[in-house]
């Protein structure tokens, strides 16, 4: 079999980066990655998150499975939420489907990968949970030589530039908010040990990055589980974020998820402390009534969740706060609802991730009655995503005029056949597009260069740029 593969990759940034950490994994055995048409393994990392997210993957891999048929000896793995759920029951709807791993069981797959290559019969699961952070080996030191992974067109542009990286700090949750599949999923909470974290952060700036994301369900609790406690991992998240910031060469530090039960005053001040931490956080809400938050189990009210807004605002002025959403929890009624309307314009969000509730089989809420009736529900959605672009809109409008600094991530996935458009973002993370003359670029690659831009126009979601300056 050509050791050729290419990843799908659905859901949130840490299934972006355990992708990522795949794809290095396997360059480093040979493998090559490519476009979707040469490649002889897919790898499907799942996510539970959205709605009906297991019909999602089958029909992803029906369409691979009727690729498949001009393609005999294609093979499948499946990873993420969905394959912890289903596990061995994708290899009888599939029988090219030979590998499903779940959140923990990934660090063993690139071996796996390699086995099942060189014995077209076998198949395998990793689905075990560990009981401390399973640490994966280095795919970054020079020993391991791995290519960086290729990008093309047909394989999907990258999510984040060359300059960008995403290191985990933990893996799971303990927290069974009601809603949630993530805990029972991803497992319990594990923090990664400190040393390894900065580790790989200080290996991924000496190889270029300019800025790293932090990544955990709930980077909050860095370092209160048991399995941290009992090993003695001696730090939390604050201190962990002030090591990490003190990495020299590091210029831009993001993290995310964060709880907002959880945030210390530690973290708040560190956003006006540290320089290169950048001004945005993302802050999920969920709701805005605290009969909801109270029945979703989020352990946080209104009143706190203001607070901690005006204290990071006190320490940051310029902090852009996103947040997550969910409409027509059970019980939710048209009063908890507009509660919500009310938070998302006081909070003045500039972003939301938001979604209709639908249950998850196993967790709390499939039990909470009343359900809220789907039309009612969609409706609901329909009205906050309208507030939200709005508010949106009016956010990005106030930045026509100012200057910002962006670190180029890709050319534009918009090109009018004129001058290249490069795609980048600002320090709070939203994206700018900027013209770049070819006697700016000489030819050369900028993705991972930052350029100083004066915003010229707002659009709906994202900023258009003109550079001020050289790149550097
Ligand atoms: S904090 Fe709640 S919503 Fe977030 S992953 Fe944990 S259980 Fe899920």
């Amino acid at each position: 079999m050509d050791k050729t593969f290419h990843i799908i990759t659905f859901g949130c940034q840490m299934n972006v980066g355990d992708s990522d950490w795949l794809a290095r994994a396997l360059c480093a055995r040979g493998w090559r990655q490519v476009a979707e048409r040469d490649a002889w393994l897919f790898v499907v990392n799942t996510c539970s998150v959205r709605e009906k997210p297991e019909q999602k993957v089958y029909s992803e891999l029906g369409r691979l499975a009727a690729y498949q048929r001009g393609k005999p000896g294609l093979m499948a793995a499946v990873g993420g939420c969905v394959a912890q759920q289903i596990g061995a029951g994708f290899f009888d709807r599939f029988p090219f489907v030979r590998l499903v791993f779940g959140s923990d069981g990934i660090a063993g797959a690139p071996d796996a990968l390699d086995e099942l290559a060189a014995d077209p019969k076998a198949r395998k699961t990793l689905l075990d949970f560990m009981a401390s952070y399973p640490e994966r080996e280095d795919v970054l030191s020079p020993l391991a030589e791995a290519p960086a992974p290729a990008f093309d067109a047909d394989a999907g542009e990258p999510d984040a530039g060359p300059a960008q990286a995403f290191v985990n700090i933990m893996q799971g949750c303990d927290n069974f908010c009601a809603y949630c599949i993530v805990p029972y999923t991803r497992g319990r909470q594990k923090s990664r040990a400190p040393e390894a974290v900065l580790a790989e952060c200080r290996a991924r700036v000496e190889q270029g990055a300019r800025e790293i994301t932090l990544l955990g369900q709930n980077v909050n609790s860095y370092g209160l589980d048991p399995s941290a406690q009992s090993g003695g991992l001696g730090m939390g998240f604050a201190q962990l974020l002030r090591q990490v910031a003190a990495i020299p060469g590091l210029e831009r530090l993001r993290f995310t998820t964060s709880h907002p039960k959880d945030i210390d005053p530690a973290v708040i001040r560190a956003f006006g402390e540290l320089e290169n931490l950048c001004p945005a956080l993302h802050l999920p809400l969920q709701a805005g009534s605290d009969a909801v938050l109270r029945r979703m189990g989020r352990k946080y009210d209104r009143s706190k969740y203001l607070q901690i807004v005006q204290d990071l605002r006190v320490a940051r002025p310029d902090m852009a706060l996103t947040t997550d959403l969910i409409v027509g929890f059970p019980g939710e009624t048209e009063d908890d609802f507009a509660q919500t309307l009310e938070m998302m314009e006081r909070v003045g969000f500039e972003s939301s991730f938001s979604f209709r509730y639908s249950d998850r089989p196993g967790v709390a809420a499939v039990r909470m009655t009343p359900k809220v009736p789907g039309d009612v529900a969609q409706e609901r959605l329909l009205r906050l995503q309208s507030l939200q672009n709005g508010i949106t809109k009016q956010t990005l409008k106030r930045l026509e005029g100012r200057e910002a600094v962006v670190l180029l991530e890709a050319k534009s996935r918009r090109q009018d056949g004129g001058t290249p458009s490069w795609r980048g973002r600002d320090e709070a993370g939203r994206v700018v597009n900027i013209r770049l003359e070819d006697g700016c670029t000489s030819g050369r690659e900028l993705a991972g260069l930052m350029v100083r831009a004066r915003i010229v126009e707002a659009k709906n979601h994202s900023l258009i740029g003109e550079r001020v300056g050289q790149p550097w």
